[in-house]
């Protein structure tokens, strides 16, 4: 089958790992030319190996996007080295699960600025140069946790409700200028990210909860991100919500 994003560029964020790197490997697949960030540059560095092979010249970019100037920079990196930016995956998150009552509000204030803030400054970079070109789509990554607020996940699922308002708000406010803007809801996928939970009870309830069924891959969302983006461009997938077959 014919590569479907032959000529353009695609910036994705949290690269590093999980979602982010499949997908990088699904937009390179398809032929796109690949920007990748993250803070762990010997692990970009390995994906740039694999991107390489498939042809995807990928541009490394290290970055930690706690800063927001940082989720601004890599965007005009990206944009002055490949002179555009077709696709934003906006990916990079983090999930610090804890009771409210016993929260570290530090640690809480670290995932609202990276699940929200960052996610904001990149689109925000993003925008001129799309909006110039009449075209462009910023995928951005929310969660099951976006659509269902739990016990324990309530700033996280904070930062995903806020993901998902922000991405209609911004898609009604672009879409005259032909950007797309999709949101991607998840539920339970087998990555690192509840390796980063410090409540040592939820974290262990989680994690058997997730054993207890059939996770989605990374790769699985990949291939939803692929899907919005190799549509054509009158036809904007605003929303996508799976969940592994198991998941209640
Ligand atoms: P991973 O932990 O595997 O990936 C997270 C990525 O974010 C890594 O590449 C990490 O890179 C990057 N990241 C974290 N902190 C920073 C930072 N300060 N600056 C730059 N990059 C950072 O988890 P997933 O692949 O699962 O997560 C990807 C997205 O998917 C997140 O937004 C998550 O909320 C969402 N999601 C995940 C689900 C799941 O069950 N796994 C379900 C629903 C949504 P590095 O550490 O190298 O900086």
């Amino acid at each position: 089958m014919a590569k479907r994003l032959v000529g353009k560029v695609a910036l994705v964020t949290g690269a590093s790992s999980g979602i982010g790197e499949a997908t990088a490997i699904a937009l390179a697949e398809e032929g796109a030319r690949v920007a990748v960030t993250a803070r762990r540059r010997d692990r970009l560095d390995q994906l740039a190996v694999q991107l390489t092979a498939l042809g995807a010249e990928p541009l490394v970019l290290e970055a930690d996007l706690l800063d927001e100037a940082e989720a601004q920079r890599v965007v005009r990196d990206t944009e002055a080295h490949f002179g555009r930016l077709d696709v934003l995956v906006n990916n990079a998150g983090v999930m610090y699960l804890e009771p409210v009552a016993e929260a570290d509000l530090g640690r809480w204030r670290q995932m609202l600025e990276l699940n929200v803030l960052s996610l904001i400054a990149s689109t925000q970079a993003a925008l001129a140069g799309m909006t110039a070109r009449g075209d462009g789509h910023i995928v951005n990554i929310s969660s099951t946790a976006g659509r269902v607020a739990n016990p324990n996940a309530a700033a996280y699922s904070a930062t995903k409700f806020g993901v998902v308002a922000f991405s209609e708000a911004l898609r009604r406010e672009v879409y005259k200028h032909g950007i797309r803007v999709s949101v991607i809801e998840p539920g339970v996928v087998e990555t690192e990210l509840r390796d980063h939970i410090g409540h040592a009870a939820t974290k262990d309830a989680l994690n058997a909860w997730a054993d207890s069924m059939r996770q989605l891959q990374s790769r699985d969302v990949a291939e939803a991100i692929a899907f919005c983006v190799t549509r054509p461009p009158h036809v904007n997938i605003n929303e996508i919500l799976m969940r592994p077959t198991d998941q209640e």
